[in-house]
């Protein structure tokens, strides 16, 4: 059984104009201010072609698959790797 995924948003790049909610009613809504709220944790598997929609629909390209890699890679990841080979 594979764990489903979650979703994740760079709040640096979205732009709080609510896309992602239209293509995902059932999995995303929005604040008082037009900024998505995400579900709590993994994705149910019935809502994974809407959360997919979402993703691809998003202008900004701040709607991502959360991952592993995401957790441990980027800055986090290289100060680690900084600070494990000085
Ligand atoms: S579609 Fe993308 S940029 Fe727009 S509100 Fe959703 S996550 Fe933010």
């Amino acid at each position: 059984m594979s764990e489903q995924p979650k979703l994740r948003i760079d709040w640096i790049a979205c732009n709080g104009y609510g896309v992602c909610e239209a293509a995902a009613p059932d999995l995303i809504v929005l604040d008082d201010w037009g900024y998505p709220i995400l579900p709590d944790g993994p994705v149910p598997h019935d809502l994974m072609r809407q959360a997919r929609k979402a993703i691809n629909d998003c202008p900004m390209v701040a709607l991502a698959w959360e991952s592993r890699q995401t957790l441990t890679g980027g800055r986090l990841g290289r100060l680690r790797g900084r600070r494990a080979n000085p």
